[in-house]
């Protein structure tokens, strides 16, 4: 199944099945990448002994020179030293201006290799081959980036992809946590924008943590959707893309404050979006979000509740920091109810500390 995305530059495809990398040399063609431009291949060090060959092999065998290179695989391979040796990695590869850089892994190959892509040589065309189920939400959208030791994500570009290859197949080897974990952000584009499809992930749930691939195809087609509309509308963030970030002023300070060790990103962000619930019914500006959020959040074996001890002066001091907040002026993506929620700014600090007491 292919959707579109189109932003101000290009617009490309998203293809989502099962199997698919056969069929690279064929649509990388489609995209006008034939034989004679170089491919760089960047993965980390479990997804390339388990898909790099799948990847590389079909498309040496249509002709094409594939490098290869890997990076330890975890958050901490976003930063400007594996940047760096991929550089190197690619100028000795013989990565030149025609190059193409292929992106092969989760969310931190394809922000950095991205970035890569980027930024070589002024950029260069990259294509995202996401194998996580997080990864629906990172490969689309063409924010890419690396992070400094004093932020996550300081570092980055917009750089549309040329296009996404999701091969769900790669997901059968994801460990449980990391699918739990991904389907925070599946779970939050229903939330954001179709309560029809929340209804869906509900009923399907159990189904869904057990990866069956044509529901899981679901629910990644229609995650992308919804993403792919929100940033095919407001390409830069000028305003609608922010609510992409439901959950995430909470869960980014959690995350923050954990050292980026305690909670995953997913789980971070469940628990922020049961705590923006919280605060539109504290604020009056909607009703009966918090449990049907809990619910369905439960429902995916997600957390709801702060467990053990949260510093709140240090999560208050992160969400002023967080970039839609101006000024020290807290702002949220509120729920107005599922599958609708809009940024509010001017949040009360009081009703933020009662909200992270009520979240323990
Ligand atoms: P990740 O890339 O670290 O992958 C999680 C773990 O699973 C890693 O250990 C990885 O090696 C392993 N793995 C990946 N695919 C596998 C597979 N198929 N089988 C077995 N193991 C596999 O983490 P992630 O959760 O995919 O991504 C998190 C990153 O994404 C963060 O850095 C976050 O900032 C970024 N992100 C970016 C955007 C964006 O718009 N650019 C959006 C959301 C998140
Ligand atoms: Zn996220």
């Amino acid at each position: 199944r292919t959707l579109k995305v189109s932003t101000g530059e290009q617009t490309y495809p998203i293809l989502i099945g099962r199997d698919l990398y056969a069929r690279l040399p064929e649509w990388l063609r489609s995209r006008g990448i034939g034989p004679d431009r170089p491919l760089m291949l960047v993965t980390d060090t479990h997804v390339g002994p388990l898909y790099g060959e799948k990847v590389a092999g079909p498309l040496r065998a249509a002709g094409y020179r594939v490098g290869e290179a890997s990076v330890p695989a975890g958050e901490s391979s976003k930063s400007l030293e594996q940047l760096s040796r991929l550089v190197e990695e690619g100028l000795r590869f013989g990565l030149d201006r025609q190059g193409v850089v292929l992106a092969l892994g989760g969310g931190v190959v394809g922000d950095l290799a991205g970035f890569l892509a980027a930024s070589y040589m002024r950029g260069i065309p990259f294509v995202q081959l996401p194998t996580t189920l997080l990864a629906h939400d990172s490969s689309v959208g063409g924010k890419v980036g690396v992070n400094h030791p004093l932020g996550k994500n300081v570092i980055g570009a917009f750089h549309q992809p040329l296009m996404v290859v999701f091969d769900v197949s790669t997901l059968r080897t994801l460990p449980r946590r990391e699918v739990v974990s991904g389907y925070a952000e599946v779970v939050k584009h229903a939330l954001i924008a179709d309560a029809s499809f929340a209804d869906w992930l509900l009923r399907n749930s159990e189904r869904l943590l057990r990866l069956e691939p044509s529901l899981v195809e679901e629910a990644i087609w229609n995650g992308c959707r919804i993403k792919a509309e929100v940033v095919s509308q407001d390409e830069r963030e000028a305003g609608l893309r922010a609510i992409l970030n439901y959950g995430h002023t909470i869960g980014h300070a959690l995350e923050a404050a954990s050292g980026y060790a305690g909670l995953t990103h997913g789980e971070g962000v469940a628990i922020g979006m049961v705590g923006a619930a919280m605060l539109a019914e504290a604020l009056g500006t909607a009703r009966d979000v918090v449990e049907p959020t809990k619910r369905l959040l439960q429902a995916f074996h997600l957390p709801v509740h702060l467990a053990g001890e949260w510093p709140e002066e240090k999560l208050l001091e992160l969400m002023r920091r967080d970039k839609k907040a101006r000024g020290g002026v807290y702002a949220f993506v509120l729920p107005e109810r599922i599958g609708s929620v809009r940024l509010v700014r001017g949040i009360p600090e009081e009703a933020i500390r009662r909200v992270l007491r009520r979240l323990k």
